[in-house]
């Protein structure tokens, strides 16, 4: 009786280090997903950010690297194109 009981002990407390072993490994499995998903979404803009055009995609004047510019020019991204599109204030407002 007492060897039996004490088998259960021994079981619970076994069963109570595999879970928690099991769930630190869920933890770390899980993270490391997220930091995987986060670094190929990084890249994927990145990669966009990369194929950002020089030119309006519109009257093809240049884009100044100024901090205005990046507030009123348009970046459009086609994600199902692959492509990214610049556009100037002057050709929005034709629009
Ligand atoms: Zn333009």
């Amino acid at each position: 009786m007492l060897t039996f009981l004490a088998g259960i002990m021994i079981g619970k407390a076994m069963d109570k280090k595999q879970k928690k072993a099991l769930k630190r490994a869920q933890k770390k499995k899980k993270l490391k997903k997220e930091a995987q998903e986060t670094q190929a979404k990084v890249g994927r803009k990145m990669e966009m950010f990369n194929k950002l055009p020089e030119n309006c995609s519109i009257c093809g004047s240049s884009f100044p690297k100024t901090k205005e510019a990046h507030m009123s020019w348009q970046v459009k991204v086609w994600s199902e194109r692959q492509e990214v599109t610049l556009v100037c204030p002057p050709c929005l407002a034709e629009k």
